[in-house]
């Protein structure tokens, strides 16, 4: 008999992971903290569960997807969490972005219950979850792996098993370093080119067709273009996401000082109100720091 499969945390990314599981014909149990987006997926076909425990009793696979460490714990470890109604040989998929010392903890108190655990983030964002194209960065033994990986190819376009428990979640803090750093730079570029006379968009134009050409100048051109910092990706994640990668560092003795400076510059930029905006919304900061806003005309002289 196929697995049923247990979904939990129905947000931005979560909705439609579990919306395209629900169309490739997987039976589906669903839980969130949020009513809203439970009411539309059992209006889709999936069924309810009142506790993260009563989708461990009814689901073979239980797929996480929640916003961070502590929210992890307690769903998958809690008292009337995940592993408490799990059965021996079912496989829980973490696919939030958490630390990789949570990871492992989690990994090893399934491994007590002969439950199978995998860590498995993703990145993509909402627009890869909707279109089933995520980059799926797992984490965990071959069994469950293999276990997983049609689940995997409903979600995602790239799947790479990286390596033992943490190891996808070490993936995703480096994958969130790139990005971060990449954002800053863009920013810098934008401010210096902008404030010295050059037009942004055609800054982008020309370093879009050589080294400097980054996804990040691609994907979010027109946000840094309009000013539109509407999520997307929040600030406050990738704070979230950095202080991961700062603590990997700081565990695995890697400094990572360009790292450091982007997350107090995202730190900032939520002590200033802005932890809802997109994360491009960093170029608000190099913008406040050279008293330029791009596309508006350079300082007389
Ligand atoms: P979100 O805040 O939109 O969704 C989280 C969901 O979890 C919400 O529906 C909330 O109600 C539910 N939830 C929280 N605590 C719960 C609990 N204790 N029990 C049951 N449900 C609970 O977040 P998101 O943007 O969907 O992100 C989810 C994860 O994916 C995060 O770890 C994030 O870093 C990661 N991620 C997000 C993106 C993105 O573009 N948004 C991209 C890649 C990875």
């Amino acid at each position: 008999m196929p697995d049923t499969i247990g979904f939990i945390g129905l947000g931005v990314m979560g909705a439609p992971m579990a919306r395209n599981l629900l169309a490739a014909g997987q039976e589906l149990v669903v839980h969130s903290r949020s009513p809203g987006p439970v009411e539309e997926l059992v209006a889709a076909g999936a069924e309810r569960a009142s506790s993260p425990r009563e989708v461990g009793e009814r689901a073979d696979v239980v797929i996480l997807m929640l916003p961070d460490s502590p929210a992890v714990e307690a769903v998958a470890l809690g008292e009337d969490g995940v592993l408490a109604g799990a059965s021996e040989g079912d496989l829980l998929i973490d696919m939030s972005t958490i630390h990789p010392t949570v990871a492992v903890e989690v990994a090893r108190a399934g491994a007590e219950r002969g439950v199978g655990v995998l860590d498995a983030p993703v990145s993509g964002g909402d627009v890869g979850a909707r279109e089933g194209t995520l980059s799926i960065m797992v984490g965990g033994e071959e069994a469950g792996v293999r276990r997983a990986q049609p689940l995997f190819e409903v979600l995602g376009g790239t799947i790479v098993h990286v390596g033992g428990h943490g190891a996808g979640q070490v993936v995703k803090a480096c994958n969130q370093v790139v990005v971060a750093v990449s954002i800053a730079a863009v920013s810098e570029a934008l401010v210096l080119g902008s404030k010295a006379g050059v037009d942004p968009g055609r800054i982008l134009d020309v370093l879009g067709g050589g080294l400097a050409a980054n996804k990040v100048m691609e994907v979010r051109r027109r946000n840094f273009l309009e000013h539109d910092f509407t999520p997307g990706f929040r600030i406050d994640l990738h704070h979230k996401d950095l202080n991961i990668a700062l603590e990997s560092g700081d565990a695995y003795g890697v400094p990572l000082p360009v790292t450091g400076m982007v997350q107090q510059g995202m730190r900032a930029l939520r002590a200033r109100g802005h932890g809802g905006d997109d994360h491009s919304g960093l170029l608000q900061l190099v913008e406040e720091l050279a008293a330029h806003r791009i596309g508006e005309p350079p300082p007389e002289g």
